[in-house]
């Protein structure tokens, strides 16, 4: 029989993340103050951030960063995530080409996200930290986090981007059930949050904005931080987890990508996904693309600009140099909610910049249209952000068959989309629409990042 799915043993798991920057050609440029445009240290984080967390964040050395041993403990209980060979998926295509998806969408939470959630409440409780806060979209970073936080005897508070609030109450209802407090956002319990307010009292809110009520609350309360989900460099590190198991899983299958792929909203599950394989891209020049899908309505990385910009709405955090469509860009409310983001992690940015990497958009209804057909032939309902890696994924395996190349094609199913059937409810009865952004459009939300760059 056709082996289907690799598993790791316990003793395989890894035991340190993988961190790129000690290795990339050109360092990422570097973080800045926003007010003095100082170069970032370590100390300036402290007071948003864990500082274990913070060190990781600058830390452009250290190539191997152990992974405590109470972080593995948690990992343990849904680690190694499988890595399955889509062969359903590759007959359906008629394909040659061989089609591989490491399925992170079995951990507690349903998705990725909680590879970095563990790492960071497990580094806030060593600091005896007793409340953390953060922002959340499609609300599978706050589920994560919720989790993480209970798992280390931390209190939870999130803000939930009020589309998302409303458009998905299981995911409200699955980060109470793990008992984190929820505010919809923006939410009139900070100035970041009354200030969009007033000016639009509909407003439907952003992960932007959401970020900044939580670093507010973080900033203005004791013994607090703040977690974040994406986009900053310790979170991609954590995610690393994923491509190392990857690497031995394809290995155990007798083979190597020639393409990586993953859905892309901040970068993180890019990130983890794609790093472990471009080192050897990096340091023995192997052959492999590495491909970020991202929504057309939210194209950082295909139409955005790079320079420096805000991690944030109201431009609360420091600078960032990173792709981006201006931090008051306001996404179109597409049903991949963790895809709603301006910007792009800053190694990532950099890679991209140096060709190390590539980005292709899609639209929502082909992303849905790929995600169903998934479902069909492999079993599993993704999630809306991992949609997008599927149709990037089916649109490479089309490719194949065209040029009758045998490519061996992997793509990371960052989550499950048990939560998420609304959406396929509106797609699957014909109400589902796409969005693009027009290029004046474009010029205008970028125009808000251009002028942190005079
Ligand atoms: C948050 C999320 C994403 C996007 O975030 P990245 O940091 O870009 O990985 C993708 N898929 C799922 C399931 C998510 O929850």
């Amino acid at each position: 029989m056709r082996q289907k799915k690799y598993i790791l043993p316990e003793s395989e798991i890894p035991t340190a993340w993988y961190n790129i920057q000690a290795i990339m050609p050109n360092k990422p440029l570097p973080i800045l103050n926003p007010k003095s445009r100082a170069v970032l240290k370590p100390e300036d984080l402290y007071p948003i951030f864990c500082e274990e967390c913070a060190k990781q964040e600058l830390d452009q050395t250290n190539e191997w960063i152990p992974i405590p041993e109470a972080v593995r403990e948690q990992y343990a209980a849904y680690r190694s995530t499988p890595l399955v060979r889509a062969y359903e998926l590759e007959e359906a295509l008629g394909t040659p080409a061989h089609i591989y998806f490491k399925n992170e969408g079995i951990s507690p939470s349903g998705s990725h996200k909680l590879n970095s959630a563990i790492a960071q409440a497990y580094y806030a409780k060593q600091q005896g930290i007793t409340n953390i806060t953060t922002e959340t979209g499609a609300g599978q970073w706050g589920g994560s986090l919720s989790y993480a936080a209970k798992k280390f005897g931390i209190e939870c508070a999130v803000y939930m981007v009020k589309t998302s609030f409303n458009q998905k109450p299981y995911r409200r209802s699955i980060m109470q059930t793990f008992g984190a407090a929820i505010t919809p956002s923006p939410s009139m319990s900070t100035r970041a949050g009354k200030d969009i307010l007033t000016v639009n009292p509909n407003d439907p809110g952003s992960l932007g904005c959401a970020i900044s009520e939580a670093v507010e609350l973080a900033l203005t309360t004791p013994n607090c931080k703040y977690a974040v989900g994406s986009v900053m460099n310790h979170v991609c590190l954590h995610q690393t987890v994923i491509g190392l198991e990857a690497e031995k899983q394809m290995a155990m299958a007798g083979e190597y990508p020639d393409i990586v792929i993953a859905c892309f909203g901040g970068g993180s599950n890019f990130c983890g996904t794609a790093f472990p394989f471009m080192r050897h891209t990096i340091l023995e020049g192997k052959k492999t693309r590495f491909i970020a899908a991202e929504p057309t309505s939210c194209p950082k990385l295909t139409r955005g600009k790079f320079e420096y910009d805000y991690g944030d709405e109201a431009g609360l955090t420091p600078l960032l140099p990173m792709f981006t469509l201006g931090h008051n860009f306001k996404p179109a409310s597409i049903h991949a909610g963790g895809l709603r983001y301006h910007g792009a992690g800053v190694i990532l940015s950099q890679l991209m910049k140096d060709g190390y990497m590539e980005a292709q958009d899609f639209p929502q209804t082909e992303t849905f249209k790929a995600g169903i057909l998934f479902a069909r032939t492999e079993g599993i309902i993704p999630a809306p952000e991992s949609c997008h890696a599927i149709a990037c994924a089916i649109n490479e395996a089309k490719k194949c068959k065209e040029s009758g190349e045998a490519k061996t094609i992997l793509f990371n199913l960052s989550g499950h989309g048990f939560v998420d059937m609304g959406s396929y409810d509106k797609y699957l009865s014909g109400e589902m629409f796409d969005y693009k952004l027009t290029d004046e459009e474009l010029q205008q939300y970028i125009a808000s990042a251009d002028a942190l760059n005079k």
